[in-house]
């Protein structure tokens, strides 16, 4: 269930999403006291969710910032994070964008191409200014995942190839305007079988065996983000399992001395805290089904279309006990993969008008909406207006 009054209910215009903010401060206060234990530096990955009152309360709790494009980078800034937590990752920075964050002096820069890093140093040279920099490899571990949503493997556009990483420090150890400062991985999101993240941490200490043979210290390692939620039963998991996640990374990854470790939450951070709340517009009586209607659609939350995400449907104006049948559940887009679910068991008295939760939409969800249909952005409500 979800923590939305009915006054709320009343007042607001559907869809919107709702965040229940005592969850994500939970969430945060959760994943602060495990990755202390372990010394461990968290920097939220902006692209799950950048809706400024959740990002002021993660500030808040005193995580850093994981930007993939200059705007993440504004918006990491105005809400408050300090310029010195902010890393940046992405294969195609734009000139205007590597400008804008040796502005800000920000952290680190994650770099992925010999392309970018003379981009980078140029630019650097130009403003009279020092980038640091972080090399992403690619160290082809699968995470098991959906095929979008993995990264960490050589068919994908990311980071550099292991066999170059020696080549890469190189250069940026002759480059005049760049500081070298250590090695980032992301190899996927929705990762929900730890020993994935066991098998990153073997193959890391490989690499950086490999380099340290050489000279080549880094004096940090950021493993990125990854770790999955519970889309099936959101009530039984509202936080994920951080303990584990970075006991993982404590017992398999190989420290070197003064070495800073690093990661960049987002879906977990920020899943669960969030639904998509929306009514029946029509419950519509199919040849061989019974389709469910919402005034929701993929513009709003396209995750089910793209990666043929689930996501718990529950008609939340529904007695607990209805006997249930099962409904395909749709948006009013002109697509057919305007589905959020299929034969998903909904009460057999749901009607026009009934309020629905989507689950687990606050990662991805809100940040993705577009304006396709020229539908509106649906607005963000929290659970303590
Ligand atoms: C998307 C992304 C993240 C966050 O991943 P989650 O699975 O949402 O935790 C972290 N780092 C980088 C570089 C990313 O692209």
């Amino acid at each position: 269930m979800i923590a939305i009054t009915a006054r709320q209910l009343r007042e607001i215009k559907t869809p919107f999403y709702f965040y229940d903010v005592e969850l994500l401060d939970k969430t945060l206060q959760l994943a602060v006291r495990e990755a202390k234990r372990h010394d461990f530096h968290l920097h939220y990955a902006l692209k799950a969710n950048a809706n400024p009152r959740l990002l002021e309360i993660i500030r808040e709790r005193g995580l850093g910032a994981d930007c993939v494009s200059g705007n993440e980078v504004e918006a990491a800034i105005k809400s408050g994070f300090p310029a010195g937590s902010i890393v940046y990752a992405g294969v195609g920075k734009s000139d205007e964008e590597i400008r804008l964050a040796l502005q800000q002096e920000i952290s680190c820069f994650n770099c992925e191409s010999f392309p970018e890093l003379e981009v980078i140093n140029d630019i650097a040279g130009a403003m009279g200014k020092t980038a640091r920099v972080s090399l992403r490899v690619n160290p082809n571990v699968d995470a098991h995942t959906h095929h979008y949503i993995t990264t960490g493997v050589e068919e994908n556009k990311f980071g550099f190839p292991v066999d170059d990483l020696e080549q890469a420090v190189n250069r940026c150890r002759e480059l005049p305007n760049i500081e070298w400062t250590g090695l980032h991985f992301h190899v996927g999101s929705q990762i929900t079988d730890t020993s994935v993240f066991r098998s990153l941490c073997e193959r890391v200490n490989e690499i950086q065996r490999g380099i340290a043979a050489r000279g080549l210290v880094p004096s940090r390692v950021n493993f990125g983000g990854g770790l999955g939620v519970d889309y099936d039963d959101p009530d039984a998991r509202p936080v994920p399992d951080f303990a584990a996640y970075f006991q993982a990374f404590a017992d398999s990854f190989e420290r070197l001395p003064g070495q800073q470790v690093h990661f960049e939450p987002g879906r977990p951070v920020v899943a669960q805290c969030g639904s998509l709340v929306t009514r029946v517009l029509y419950v519509k009586e199919g040849k061989n089904k019974k389709f469910i209607i919402l005034d929701a659609g993929m513009n709003d939350l396209i995750r089910p279309a793209l990666y043929q995400a689930r996501h718990r449907i529950e008609n939340i104006s529904a007695l607990l006990d209805e006997p249930l049948e099962p409904y395909d559940v749709v948006g009013p887009v002109c697509e057919s993969s305007d589905c959020f679910g299929k034969a998903v068991p909904l009460p057999v008295t749901t009607r026009r008008g009934d309020f629905f939760a989507i689950r687990s939409c606050g990662a991805y969800g809100e940040v993705m909406a577009s304006r396709y249909n020229l539908r509106p952005i649906a607005p963000s409500r929290f659970s303590n207006d």
